[in-house]
């Protein structure tokens, strides 16, 4: 039986490793990749406070307060000079120790971008941070909301900005942190990497999947058709490689030596099968057997001979039926004894086999009584045969028994069908036999 590759053991292992490795790829990769990034944007968001919170320090410091400072210098002008056109005067490093990135402090974009003080509007990258006083007041940033008080989810995330040791302002980071090119380049390449990883893995997994379906398979085809061979062609014992010590393999002994335990089970069964189809035959055979002659007994020859009748009643054959008795039988056994009067009775019983067809159905009827059933013969055919089946007993050297013992039969013969049944003829042949014992013996009376 062929099994589709989708529903075989092969696809289904194939199917399932592929599943696994894919649940597990895409997790370990996923959450790699997920962290990766967290940490790129905690440690852009880190450099970018940095930076903000030594220019606030320079500037409130510069000044001597915030209110000062902002009455002499707006506060990105004051960065500018600071920090000079390349903005590079506090070079703090990024993710993996890289330079400052535009963006990464509000000053540094509202002065590239030529924003006016205070309005630190962020378009790319759209982070920055508000700065407030400590009772929520916005001193910088926050959309011209400048001195208006911000909500208590804003000041949730305020970090403190210390200037000479006492924290006068806050800083409230606002938006994203944008990552460097190189962050994202090193992000984009961990992505490709990752997607890359996930088809190798997705290809070995097939593969894998194929070679070990195949060779799991293989192991539960050589079981099913072993079963099969059990079930088709009566092979009872079947063996099967152990391939290895695990379930496959337990499998496998346990089918050996269940095949093995039902091979000499079967084998038992059919010897005794045989040994009791042989006795029943041999009772059978007892059962239609006379014991002192081994000929067939009455009980054969009343199926056999009403079988007989059918067939010839059927066909239009001829059939005759002789009855024969030894003469004066009882004188023999009184004269002689009775072992010989058996010897008597076996040495006939040979005669009549002997000098008849393998067609003709010969019994012992009881005691010294003799039937022969003759198909296809008519009454004068049947009286031929019986005439020398006479003679030969009379003429059997019966001196080899005993000098003086002379045996002879007398017989009465029927051929009349139209009796009805075999018994009737039987009866009329017993008629025949009464009219030969009459008529004084040893000889053949038809009727
Ligand atoms: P007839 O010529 O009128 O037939 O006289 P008969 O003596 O043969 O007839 P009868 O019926 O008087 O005697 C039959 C004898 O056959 C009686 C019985 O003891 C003997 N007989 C029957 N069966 C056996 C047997 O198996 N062995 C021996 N030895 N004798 C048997
Ligand atoms: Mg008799
Ligand atoms: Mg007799």
């Amino acid at each position: 039986m062929r099994i589709n590759l989708l529903f075989s053991l092969r696809g289904k292992l194939t199917a399932m490793l592929l599943l696994a490795s894919l649940t597990a790829a895409l997790a370990v990769g996923g959450t790699a990749y997920w962290l990766l990034m967290q940490d790129f944007n905690a440690t852009a968001r880190e450099t970018a406070f940095t930076n903000f919170q030594t220019d606030i320090q320079a500037y409130i410091g510069t000044y001597g307060s915030w209110e000062n400072a902002r009455r002499n210098q707006v506060f990105h002008e004051f960065v500018m000079q600071r920090r000079g056109p390349s903005g590079s005067l506090n070079p703090l490093p990024g993710a993996g120790g890289r330079p400052a990135l535009p963006g990464e402090t509000d000053a540094g974009e509202t002065r590239r971008q030529g924003a006016p003080a205070g309005a630190v509007h962020h378009r790319d990258p759209p982070f920055h941070f508000m700065l407030i006083d400590t009772q929520g007041h916005v001193l910088l940033g926050g959309d011209g909301r400048q001195d208006t008080a911000v909500g208590e989810d804003l000041r949730r995330h305020a970090r403190p900005i210390s200037v000479n040791g006492k924290v006068d302002v806050l800083a409230v980071p606002v938006g994203s942190p944008q990552l460097s090119t190189q962050d994202k380049a090193y992000l984009g390449a961990m992505r490709e990497a990752l997607q890359n990883g996930l088809l190798a893995a997705c290809a070995l997994t097939v593969v894998m999947g194929l070679v070990f379906g195949s060779r799991f398979g293989a192991r539960v085809r050589e079981l099913t058709s072993a079963i099969q061979s059990m079930r088709a062609d009566g092979e009872i014992l079947q063996q099967v490689p152990v391939h290895s010590r695990d379930e496959m393999g337990l499998l496998a002994s346990a089918f050996n030596r269940m095949s093995r335990e039902l091979s000499q089970a079967h084998s038992a069964l059919r010897r005794t099968n045989e040994q009791v189809q042989s006795q029943a035959a041999q009772l059978k055979e007892l059962s239609v057997r006379d014991p002192l002659t081994q000929m067939f007994n009455r009980r054969y020859f009343d199926e056999q001979s009403a079988l007989l009748y059918q067939q010839a009643m059927r066909h239009g054959w001829s059939v005759s039926v002789m009855v024969g008795d030894l003469d004066y039988f009882k004188s023999i056994n009184d004269d002689f004894s009775h072992a010989i009067g058996d010897e008597v009775l076996r040495r006939v019983a040979l005669i009549l086999r002997k000098n008849t067809r393998s067609t003709d159905i010969v019994a012992r009827y009881g005691g010294e009584e003799f039937v022969i059933a003759f198909p296809e013969s008519t009454v004068q055919q049947a009286a031929i045969r019986c005439e020398a089946l006479r003679a030969a007993i009379e003429q059997h050297t019966w001196q080899e028994v005993h000098p003086e013992l002379r045996v002879t039969m007398s017989m009465g013969l029927c051929d009349d069908t139209k009796r009805g049944s075999i018994e009737k003829m039987l009866a009329a042949a017993d008629e025949g036999l009464y009219e030969a014992k009459r008529s004084g013996r040893n000889r053949v009376v038809s009727c």
